[in-house]
C-alpha cells in the first residue's frame, strides 16, 4: 500500500514528525462520539433486515464502540436493487462529465471539512496513530476523488483508421453496477480508490467495507448524499465477508467487483463471479516486496530510514510493505543497525495521541496471526534482533513492538508469508543475480526497490523484477498518476490513475457504413 500522493517515504517520515496541527483531545472527542452504525441503502441509514448487528471493538482499547448493522444476501440484494435503480434512470449515469466533477469535487471537499470525525473513526475502528488518519488517510482520500473529478472531463474516445468507407469510434460507458469488497488497514483510502473511477465514469457502486472497520464508509456515503451524489448511488453494506461479501460477488445484479483483500478471499471471489454472472473481477491483493540494498548503495542512512518506514508505518499492515530486506553482505551489519536504530522511534503507543508513529494492531485474530508468525520465524532458526513481543497489554488494546529478524533464510515461513504487521525479515546476499532471484521467488508481486548508485545496475533490476512497482533508491514513493497493482497472485488490474477506469468501463465499437 502506498501512503500519500507526491510524498516520498523519506518526506513522509520528516512530514509525520512534525507537531498535530490539531492539538485538542482526541480522547474526549472519543467519548461523545456517535458512529454510524446502520447500513447505508438508497440515501439513507438502515438496520439490516434481519436486526442482526455485530460488536465493533476498538484495537485502542478493547472498548466496544459501536454495534453495527450485519448485512446478509437480503440487503445486499436491496442495495444492489437501489443502485441499478439509479442507474438506470440516468440520474447519474446521464450527467455530463462536467456536471459529475462538480458533485465529485463538492465530495473531496466535503471530505476535507469532516477530517477530524473521519480521522477520529478511522483510528477508533483499525488503531491507526491519528496523526497518520488526519494527513494521510482523510487526505489521499480526498485527494483521489478529487483527482478523478478532474479527470473525467478529460477523457477522450477514439476514432480507429478503418478507412474512408466507415467512421469506426470507440467509447467508454459506464459498466452498471459496480461491488467493491476493502479491507481494514486503509478503509478510506481503498474505498475512495474504487469510489473515485467507479462514480466519476458514471456507475452506481455497492460497497461492503471490512467487519473490522466498517465505520468511516459508513460516514462517506452520508457525506456523499450531501455532496449531491443521488441516492442509491453510492450504498454501504456492512457485515461479514462469508455473508455479505459473499452475496456482493455472487449478485447477478453486480457487473462489475472491485475487490481488494487477501490473495486466498480474491481467489473466493473469482469463484463466485464463475459461479454466477461472470462479472468482471479485478483484484488487489497481498505482497511479500523485497526491498533489495546492492554494495554500491548511495546513502545507507536513507535507504534505512526507508526500510524502516517500509514495514513499520501502519504497524505494517501495508499490502506493499517492504518485507524483505535483502541486504548485501558487506553492507548488512551497518545496515541493520540503522534499521534498528530508526525502528527504536516507532514505539507502539497510544493512537490518539498525536505523538504516536505506530498503533494498534486491527484486533486480537491479526496479533495472533503476528505472534504465531514470530513463533515460527523463532523455531525456523532466524534471529529476533529486535522486539519481537506483543506490549501495552494493560490498555487493553492490541499491541506489538516491531520487530526484526536477521539470519532468514529464503524457504523460511516469515521469508515467504505476508505476515501484515511491523516484521521486517533480513536476508543477506553475495551476488546481486542471486538477491534478484530471492526477490522474485515468491508468489506474490506488488512492489520491491533497489538501492543502487550504478544507473545501468538500477535498470537492470527494474527489468528483472517481477512486481507491479519497482522502486528505485526509494520505498513507498507516490502519486495517484500512477497505477498500484500486482503481477502474481497479487493481484489482477490497476487501482489509480487514469489506468483505473479499465476495471470499471466497458469499451464499445460503433461502426458507421459510409457507403
Ligand atoms: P480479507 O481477504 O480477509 O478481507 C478483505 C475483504 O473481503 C473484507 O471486506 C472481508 O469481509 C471480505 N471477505 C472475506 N471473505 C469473503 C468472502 N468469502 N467473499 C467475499 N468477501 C469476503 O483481507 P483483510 O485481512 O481484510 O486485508 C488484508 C489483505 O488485504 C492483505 O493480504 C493485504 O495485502 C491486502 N491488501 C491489498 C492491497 C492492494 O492494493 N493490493 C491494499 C490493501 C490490502
Amino acid at each position: 500500500m502506498n501512503l500519500q500522493n507526491g510524498v516520498t517515504a523519506y518526506g513522509l517520515l520528516h512530514f509525520l514528525t512534525m507537531p498535530a496541527q490539531h492539538n485538542f483531545l482526541w480522547h474526549e472527542r472519543a467519548v461523545g462520539l456517535r458512529p454510524p452504525t446502520r447500513a447505508f441503502i438508497d440515501g439513507r441509514y438502515v438496520t439490516a433486515l434481519s436486526g442482526d448487528t455485530f460488536p465493533k471493538k476498538s484495537p485502542v482499547d478493547g472498548r466496544l464502540i459501536a454495534d453495527v448493522a450485519s448485512c446478509d444476501t437480503p440487503d445486499v440484494e436491496a442495495a444492489v436493487a437501489s443502485a441499478r435503480k439509479a442507474f438506470d434512470s440516468g440520474v447519474w449515469s446521464a450527467k455530463s462529465p462536467a456536471q459529475r466533477k462538480r458533485v465529485l469535487k463538492r465530495f473531496a471537499e466535503l471530505i476535507s471539512k469532516y477530517e477530524e470525525d473521519l480521522a477520529l473513526l478511522e483510528t477508533l475502528d483499525m488503531g491507526k496513530p491519528i496523526s497518520d488518519s488526519l494527513k494521510v488517510d482523510v487526505a489521499s482520500s480526498a485527494r483521489c476523488i478529487e483527482w478523478y473529478a478532474e479527470a473525467i472531463d478529460k477523457i477522450y474516445g477514439e476514432v480507429a483508421p478503418s478507412g474512408p468507407g466507415s467512421l469506426a469510434t470507440i467509447t467508454r460507458e459506464p459498466m452498471g453496477v459496480v461491488g467493491a469488497i476493502v479491507p481494514w488497514n486503509f478503509p478510506m483510502i481503498m474505498t475512495a480508490w474504487k469510489l473515485g473511477p467507479v462514480l466519476a465514469s458514471g456507475n452506481s457502486m455497492v460497497l461492503k467495507p471490512s467487519e473490522k472497520s466498517p465505520l468511516s464508509a459508513l460516514r462517506l456515503a452520508e457525506i456523499a448524499v450531501e455532496a449531491g451524489i443521488p441516492a442509491g448511488v453510492f450504498n454501504v453494506v456492512p457485515g461479514f465477508g462469508g455473508t455479505a461479501g459473499k452475496a456482493l460477488a455472487l449478485s447477478m445484479g453486480v457487473d462489475a467487483i472491485g475487490f481488494t483483500g487477501s490473495t486466498a478471499t480474491g481467489k473466493l471471489v473469482m469463484q463466485y463471479a464463475g459461479q454466477s454472472n461472470m462479472k468482471r473481477v479485478g483484484l488487489e491483493c497481498g505482497g511479500k516486496s523485497a526491498n533489495i540494498v546492492l554494495a554500491d548503495c548511495p546513502d545507507l542512512d536513507a535507504a534505512a530510514r526507508a526500510a524502516a518506514f517500509a514495514i513499520f508505518y501502519n504497524q505494517g499492515e501495508m499490502c506493499s510493505a517492504g518485507s524483505r530486506l535483502l541486504v548485501h553482505e558487506s553492507v548488512r551489519e551497518a545496515m541493520l543497525e540503522k534499521v534498528a536504530a530508526i525502528a527504536r522511534d516507532f514505539k507502539p503507543g497510544d493512537p490518539l495521541d498525536p505523538a504516536t508513529r505506530l498503533g494498534a494492531i486491527v484486533d486480537d485474530i491479526q496479533l495472533c496471526r503476528i505472534l504465531n508468525l514470530i513463533d515460527a520465524g523463532r523455531q525456523e532458526g532466524a534471529r529476533v534482533h529486535l522486539g519481537g513481543l506483543r506490549v501495552r497489554t494493560e490498555t487493553g488494546g492490541c499491541y506489538i513492538e516491531p520487530t526484526i529478524f536477521d539470519g532468514v533464510t529464503p524457504g523460511m515461513r516469515i521469508a515467504r508469508e505476508e505476515i501484515f504487521g511491523p516484521v521486517l525479515s533480513c536476508l543477506s546476499f553475495d551476488d546481486p543475480a542471486e538477491a534478484l532471484r530471492i526477490a522474485n521467488d515468491s508468489e506474490y508481486g506488488l512492489a520491491a526497490a533497489v538501492w543502487s548508485s550504478d544507473l545501468s545496475t538500477a535498470h537492470r533490476f527494474a527489468r528483472g523484477l517481477r512486481a507491479g512497482t519497482v522502486y528505485v533508491n526509494c520505498y513507498d514513493a507516490d502519486d495517484i498518476t500512477v497505477p498500484f497493482g500486482g503481477y502474481k497472485q497479487s493481484g489482477i488490474g490497476r487501482d489509480k490513475s487514469l489506468h483505473a477506469f479499465d476495471k470499471y468501463t466497458e469499451l464499445k465499437t460503433t461502426w458507421i457504413e459510409l457507403g
